[in-house]
């Protein structure tokens, strides 16, 4: 005898709402609140007849306990992202845009395990078993022994994969094409997504089997987004990239099994998705090194090196507010950096529109980028030239001095691979202030210790344009 109830839900983040309202107080999301029907009473009975509960055991913190043994895939760059395979009854969530190459990623992981003897099922909810199958073929992949079905309702979909061998894993394309018996509102509803992902889940615990469910992300609204289940699974994983540029980065946002700073790096290719193994060389492929305003940034993303190239364009407004447009890289940072050039360097740029881009459409998560994105923008406001075979890292503080960051070597190392050979670095800890001490690092090290050292640096090196430098002010 279910109760019916009405609750307002934002379907981006799962918030509740008392009534309808045009923005999500918990996420800020517009137009995001949908009217949901539920039945108030999902509880199963037992927990609401108030039970008494059976008695577990307790144990010590000592003692023994295996690690769980992991399922390699096989495609190493999803390996490591998942933190060195994927765990047998975990649930992995992976996300991004509509079209980005979700499905593609797991049709190849799938038939990978298949064909190494692993029971694999792929379930979509959004296409028929002859798209899948045609899929597959397009990718020559078609000789796998994945078992396909196309269905959306998760009782049977569970009652199907309890029967015969236990897979090792389960793929759900997508969540949110999924409905339960259990629940009234449509399929795609935030009560709908929650529930099939609880069902999914509790089967993934149960059974010992792992679970990967596709989440797409919209920026409308439409459908619930991924987020509403980000907190019931293991690992959230987001797989981003845009339609400019062919390759794509897999990323661990949450991790119950591994580290979250890990990205695996792929190339949208004729025949699927290929492992990037040197992400560095590709995004540095098309470089333009003979304009000022370009900087190679060393980062590390998770235990990997990853050079990329900071774009600034410095040009004087003219608009009342200058303008400030980043990609790919956080905003407040920037404006941080521009406000520490002011107020520690002198340079005003307060009359001049910035411009900031990650060339190659990559993405950069560390502060460590600041001296790069500094040295990029005195490049472009002086017009001087960059030395082509220099690169830049270091944390800039608010008081002007740049700061070391981890991992020193591994950038220097990755440089030096890639062919530079000079750094723009923080002076870092056990090595004298000139940088000869570096002793494991390949490539003469410019220590700098605070951000007027950068200019200095530039302005000693770079090659001077005298119609640009009247604007500097
Ligand atoms: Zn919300």
């Amino acid at each position: 005898m279910a109760k019916r109830s009405t609750s307002f839900l934002c379907q981006i983040c799962g918030a509740v709402h008392a009534r309808w309202q045009g923005r999500c107080d918990a996420c800020g999301a517009w137009n995001s609140i949908a009217e949901e029907t539920t039945a108030a009473d999902t509880m199963p009975a037992t927990l609401r007849g108030g039970r008494r509960g059976r008695l577990i055991a307790l144990e010590s913190l000592t003692g023994t306990s295996e690690d769980a043994p992991r399922v390699q895939v096989g495609i190493s760059e999803l390996d490591r992202v998942a933190g060195g395979g994927i765990v047998p009854g975990s649930v992995l969530l992976i996300g991004g845009d509509p079209g980005i190459g979700k499905s593609t990623l797991l049709i190849q992981a799938s038939a990978k395990l298949a064909s190494a003897g692993h029971r694999i099922i792929y379930v979509s909810g959004e296409e028929a078993v002859a798209q899948v199958r045609l899929r597959a073929e397009r990718l020559g992949l078609s000789g796998a022994p994945v078992e396909l079905a196309a269905e959306t309702n998760v009782e049977d979909i569970v009652a199907t994969l309890s029967e015969g061998r236990r897979p090792a894993l389960v793929v759900i394309d997508s969540i949110q094409t999924m409905w339960t018996d259990t629940v009234e509102s449509a399929p795609g509803t935030v009560t709908q997504v929650r529930s099939s992902a609880q069902i999914l889940i509790r089967y993934a615990k149960r059974a010992g089997a792992a679970v990967i469910l596709v989440g797409h992300v919209t920026k409308d609204g439409q459908i619930a987004g991924p987020r509403v289940v980000e907190h019931m699974v293991d690992a959230v994983l987001s797989f981003e990239g845009d339609g400019a540029h062919h390759f794509r980065i897999l990323r661990a946002q949450k991790n119950r099994f591994g580290p979250t700073d890990e990205i695996g790096v792929f190339e949208m290719t004729g025949l699927g998705l290929a492992e990037v193994a040197n992400p560095s060389a590709l995004f540095l492929s098309n470089r333009d090194s003979g304009a000022p305003g370009t900087a190679v940034y060393a980062g590390m993303e998770g235990t990997r090196p990853v050079l990329v190239e900071i774009q600034a364009l410095v040009v004087p407004t003219s608009l009342g507010t200058p303008r400030r447009a980043v990609v790919g890289w956080d905003p407040s940072r920037l404006s941080m950096v521009l406000a520490v050039l002011e107020a520690r360097c002198g340079i005003k740029l307060g009359a001049h529109d910035v411009h900031l881009n990650v060339a190659g459409g990559f993405r950069i998560s560390e502060p460590a980028a600041d001296v790069a994105v500094a040295a990029a923008l005195i490049s472009s406001l002086s017009g001087a030239v960059l030395p082509p075979d220099g690169v830049y890292f270091g944390e800039v503080s608010l008081t002007g001095a740049v700061r070391a960051v981890p991992h020193a070597v591994a950038r220097l190392k990755e440089a030096a691979k890639l062919g530079f050979t000079r750094a723009v670095a923080p002076a870092a800890k056990g090595t004298a202030a000139n940088g000869r001490d570096a002793g494991e690092a390949p490539l003469a090290v410019d220590a700098i210790s605070s951000l007027g050292d950068i200019v200095a640096t530039i302005a000693a090196k770079g090659s001077r344009r005298s119609s640009d430098k009247a604007q500097e002010g």
